[in-house]
């Protein structure tokens, strides 16, 4: 189901807010260059008649003239990076610096929607968009195995290998990975170190907790007209997405239609070969008795499962702060 015509606008908006942005940053960046570097200007406006002469030479078939312009030109454009760099500054400090290089921020490749585009929907579709927010303070950067003692940070430093591979082997190999652990082992931070890799070299990704998904499912079935119709709207992403990240899997309170969804949805991912990636609390047990055989025996036969060690992280955090 496509976009409305009121989320479309939306998405375009952000897009045209950024481009405005990207150009106020720039002409305030050139002018406080040219502020303190003077000899820019003119050094600028001898580059732009020789190119222009240049052009003339190889019209005229001109080659001496062209090649003695390119010297010059060569020249002036080597005094021009050593007059930014006694400053301080770079040639790609005179370009405009883009959000999205991909698109240059237009949100379009030729006629095609750029992956960033794609992202945006996804992100408006299921109200993720503070998951940005949050992936900046929870990456691989800010990882940290203080909290993990002794053998459990070994365990530890190996799960984040795994998932550094998980990563780097993405788009070669098809993969999925469900992480357990009690409450506040790491597993959400583990996964949002994952899903910011994946996003900011261009992969779409869908956050979702078992809470929401469930919930989706259900209201695009059983829900009013608004909680259908978002419900298909957001249905092509679930399968669809290059990796759906399912959080806090058992917290839920799912019923026999909600399981039977919850099957179609791994199932179906599993069929297009598209990645999905799983936290819980539960064990495998109780994860055989809440959402069936068949489908922990299709989350067995190809996922990837890891235990992270360790008791509650987070109560250790607070225990320390107060300390
Ligand atoms: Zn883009």
């Amino acid at each position: 189901m496509p976009l409305m015509n009121s989320q479309y606008e939306a998405i375009l908006r952000t897009y045209a807010n950024r481009q405005a942005k990207n150009r106020r940053e720039l002409e305030e960046r050139l002018a406080g260059i040219q502020k303190q570097i003077p000899a820019l200007a003119s050094l600028e406006a001898s580059l732009v008649s020789l190119q222009a002469e240049k052009v003339r030479s190889a019209i005229a078939d001109n080659r001496e003239r062209k090649c003695s312009l390119e010297n010059e030109i060569s020249l002036l454009q080597n005094e021009k990076k050593r007059l930014l760099e006694a400053e301080g500054y770079t040639l790609k400090d005179l370009e405009p610096s883009f959000t999205c290089p991909d698109c240059q921020d237009t949100g379009f490749i030729g006629t095609e929607k750029c992956h960033c585009f794609l992202q945006a929907e996804i992100d408006l579709l299921y109200h993720q968009s503070h998951l940005k927010e949050i992936l900046k303070q929870e990456n691989f950067r800010t990882f940290s195995y203080t909290w993990y003692e002794g053998a459990d940070r070994e365990t530890m430093k190996r799960h984040v290998m795994d998932a550094r591979f998980f990563i780097e082997a993405f788009d070669t190999s098809f993969q999925n990975l469900l992480l357990l652990g009690e409450v506040g082992t790491g597993k959400t931070f583990l996964s949002n170190c994952i899903a910011k890799e994946l996003m900011d070299s261009g992969h779409s990704v869908v956050y979702l907790t078992a809470f929401q998904l469930f919930q989706l499912l259900s209201r695009a079935v059983f829900g009013d007209h608004h909680g259908q119709e978002a419900g298909q709207q957001a249905y092509p992403y679930l399968f669809d997405c290059d990796l759906l990240i399912i959080d806090d899997l058992g917290t839920e309170l799912p019923n026999s239609f909600t399981i039977s969804q919850f099957f179609l949805c791994i199932n179906e991912r599993i069929l297009r070969r598209k990645s999905t990636l799983i936290s819980s609390n539960l064990d495998m047990e109780a994860l055989k008795n809440t959402y069936s055989e068949r489908t922990l025996s299709r989350i067995i036969s190809s996922y990837t499962i890891r235990q992270l060690p360790g008791s509650d992280i987070r109560i250790r955090k607070k225990l320390q702060s107060s300390t």
